[in-house]
């Protein structure tokens, strides 16, 4: 019987599973050990929308006050300046795998040349607007098609006040030595002396995995053969008064690896993401310099891919970055920390908090999924990105492993930009679904038979949509002027609309 719980690590993933355990079953004890001389990962700013979801849907948490704390803006999709076109969005609004009354295909059928405007997201995306405008004229926040920027020290702070708030015990020590019987772990040794023993430890501990990886000894599978990255170095800038803050995330291709935007308020973020097998260090520095002179000061971050083969061992579940790690190509991090977070309050409280080693067996399956799905997901962005010609896109293109997500492509190829793989060759632990595959593919120009040749009447319609798109977006809400709106204190927000 689980009465007691205890969360090592104090970053994102320790306070979002604390905060979601404490909000499903109330009656654990539940204490959070971190450690202010070890600090946090201080990465991690795109969201998806599972963040949304997950803060203002099953923890409550009041949008306004959300903004007004963390400074958030939103994110409406990825720009890729990837592949053979300047650019293609791949949004959360999802429209390929949609057919558009009196068109014969699928709209990714009309992509081929000009794969702009495709919805009203990628409309918003190419005007820096963040919403579409009510009759009123107020900005129209909707659900289930936006993100968040979020600073993650910002984003940390404003979880561990509402962790205190909700009565979840927080400690700033510092574990050094970690105590072991036959159930897993009996305690852990803080640096005062004292033990600190629960009933269940969830090991947020970030890259060094204390519990899972490095106590209990778990195997760990490594994703290097589909995703060569290792390093990031990040830096930005302040932003001018006078510069529009874009709402999505830009993923930009660069010699030996890519490197992200993200804009704050005040702010503009950017880290190249790229593998020491190609460039040293230095070398990335001084090309991730010369294409954003504005940068200031740099930081380097080493991380390694991959996931520990269970995340449920004996009395220890990892969650975050101490289970498994993939680059941030889509924002996947904060992602996989909900789903975890929620899903382990969900089984524990289903279990009447006595966990059977099937239902242990389960998570760990579901989780083991939903990495391999995304490694392959990602492993595609690889793969088919024909924009440069340098050894490490020549070596991408030629060896990455893209493993289940090959017959997603086969099909893709045989048949064109369709959804009906969705139900056959794609897994059901896959989070990103058809219409991510064929954005991806078609977004690169991944070749395929059965073309279509769209008639006049077809191409006049189809351009009809993408006008729409475009005046809506004409007429939208910025992000700085949405953000004033909806924090101020007076917006009535239906909370409601979280609850999926
Ligand atoms: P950490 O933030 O590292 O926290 C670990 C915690 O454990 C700390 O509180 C530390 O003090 C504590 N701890 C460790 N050992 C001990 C000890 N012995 N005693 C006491 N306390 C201890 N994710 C996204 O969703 N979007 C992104 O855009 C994104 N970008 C990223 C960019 C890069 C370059 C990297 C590397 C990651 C990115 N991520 C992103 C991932 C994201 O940063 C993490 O998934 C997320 O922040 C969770 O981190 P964490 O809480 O697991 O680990």
């Amino acid at each position: 019987m689980i009465r007691s719980v205890i969360v090592l690590g104090g970053g994102s993933a320790g306070f979002l599973a604390a905060l979601t355990l404490k909000t499903k079953l109330p009656q654990l004890n539940i204490m959070v050990i971190h450690s202010k001389d070890i600090g946090i990962i201080g990465v991690g700013e795109a969201t998806t929308v599972a963040l949304p979801k997950l803060l203002h849907g099953y923890l409550s948490f009041d949008p306004g006050d959300f903004y007004r704390r963390v400074e958030t803006t939103w994110k409406l999709g990825i720009r890729f300046l990837w592949g053979p076109r300047p650019y293609f969005d791949y949004t959360f609004g999802f429209q390929l795998d949609w057919k558009w009354a009196n068109l014969g295909k699928f709209n990714g059928f009309y992509c081929d040349d000009d794969f702009s405007y495709v919805d009203t997201q990628s409309a918003l995306m190419s005007h820096n607007k963040a919403f579409v405008r009510r009759p009123d004229g107020s900005p129209m926040v909707g659900i289930n098609n936006y993100a968040y920027h979020i600073e993650n020290q910002k984003f940390v702070e404003f979880l561990h006040q509402k962790a205190l708030e909700r009565g979840v015990t927080v400690r700033d020590e510092t574990v050094d030595e970690v105590l072991q019987d036959d159930a897993g772990i009996a305690g852990l040794r803080v640096a005062s002396g004292v033990v600190r023993a629960a009933d269940l430890y969830v090991d947020c501990s970030g890259f060094r995995s204390t519990l899972l990886g490095k106590t209990l000894g778990e195997p760990y599978t490594s994703f290097k053969s589909s995703l060569y990255n290792d390093r990031a170095v990040t830096g930005g800038w302040a932003r001018g008064s006078d510069e529009p803050v874009k709402p999505y995330t830009t993923a930009e291709s660069m010699d030996h690896g890519w490197c992200w935007q993200i804009d704050h308020l005040d702010r503009i973020n950017r880290g190249y993401v790229y593998s020491t097998d190609f460039v040293s260090d230095s070398e990335a520095e001084a090309e991730f310099r010369r294409k954003n002179p504005e940068v200031t000061s740099t930081r380097l971050v080493r991380f390694s891919t991959g996931r520990y083969h269970r995340s449920w061992v004996k009395n220890v579940v990892g969650i975050g970055n101490s289970a498994g790690f993939v680059e941030p190509l889509e924002s996947t991090g904060l992602a996989v920390i909900c789903d975890e977070s929620r899903l382990l309050a969900e089984a524990l409280s289903d279990a009447d908090c006595h966990p059977t080693p099937s239902l242990m067996a389960a998570y760990n399956d579901i989780f083991a999924r939903e990495w391999d799905a995304i490694r392959f997901f990602l492993a595609i962005h690889f793969k088919y990105n024909t924009r440069f010609d340098t050894p490490y896109w020549r070596a991408c293109r030629a060896d990455i492993d893209i493993g289940s997500a090959a017959a997603v492509v086969d099909f893709y190829r045989e048949n064109g930009p369709t959804p009906y793989a969705k139900t056959t060759v794609l897994g059901t632990n896959d989070i990103f679904g058809m219409e991510g595959y064929l954005c991806l593919l078609v977004g690169q120009k991944v070749p395929y038979n059965r073309a279509h040749k769209p008639t006049p009447q077809e191409r006049l319609l189809w351009r009809g949509i993408q006008a729409e798109n475009r005046v809506k977006a004409l007429t939208a809400v910025d992000v700085a002027d949405a953000y004033q709106a909806v924090s101020a204190p007076s917006w009535q927000w239906n909370t409601d609309v979280f609850r999926v």
